[in-house]
């Protein structure tokens, strides 16, 4: 069963949130490090409709396997931590080196 990793870039923690947990809970969208919260809209309207989104294809994905035969794939979305290593200063983002080479050329 598939499970909610959440990265937390306010105190750098991490939770994951689990089928058996109660997802519309304040809890499951709360860090449990610095309490921080994931809006309550953008939690319902988005992050779990995109969790659901994922939970389906992949089911889809073992259902053309034992359906069908077909070869079995499985697929996790990761995010792009843009920001990642911003406070450490340890190794940068490509993505951010180009944002912010382009930043510099827009503002000189
Ligand atoms: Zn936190």
């Amino acid at each position: 069963m598939a499970y909610l990793r959440i990265h937390c870039d306010v105190c750098g923690g991490t939770w994951e949130v689990y089928h058996r947990d109660n997802w519309n809970d304040d809890k499951a969208r709360q860090c449990p490090h610095c309490f921080s919260k994931i809006d309550r809209q953008v939690w319902q309207k988005e992050v779990l409709p995109a969790f659901g989104a994922v939970n389906d294809a992949n089911a889809e994905l073992f259902k053309d396997h034992t359906g069908y035969h077909r070869p079995l794939f499985t697929f996790d979305v990761i995010a792009d931590h843009l920001y990642a290593n911003r406070k450490t200063g340890g190794d940068t983002c490509p993505l951010a080196e180009r944002l912010q080479e382009f930043d510099d050329f827009i503002n000189g």
